[in-house]
């Protein structure tokens, strides 16, 4: 017997729980278990993790990469993986380095 493929008519549909466009209002920072340190030196400007960054947690001043928003940064490793610079400019590191 074979099965029907679901199509998207078929998907049951999801709701919004809390009021939409609320992202700002939740500093999800503290999710992270790891954290991206900039290595301003290695930077190359490209502004890659600005585009790629999911949770707009790359500072910027002008057209200019300043580093990152903690507060927002969860800590996904986006921006390290594509940042392009031959001398690495974004590094993770483990949350748990930086605990008082
Ligand atoms: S680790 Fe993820 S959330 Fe944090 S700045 Fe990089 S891409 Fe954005
Ligand atoms: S992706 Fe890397 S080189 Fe490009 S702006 Fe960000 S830190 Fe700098």
């Amino acid at each position: 017997m074979t099965m029907k493929k679901k199509g998207w008519k078929d998907i049951t549909e999801g709701n919004i729980i809390d009021k939409p466009a609320t992202a700002l209002e939740y500093k999800t920072g503290t999710w992270k278990a790891f954290r991206p340190i900039w290595i301003k030196e290695n930077c190359i400007q490209c502004k890659f993790c600005w585009l790629y960054c999911p949770d707009m947690a790359i500072k910027m001043k002008g057209d200019k990469m300043t580093g990152f928003d903690y507060e927002y940064c969860k800590g996904c490793g986006i921006c390290a993986k594509i940042c392009p610079a031959k001398k690495k400019a974004i590094e993770m590191k483990k949350e748990t380095e930086f605990e008082k």
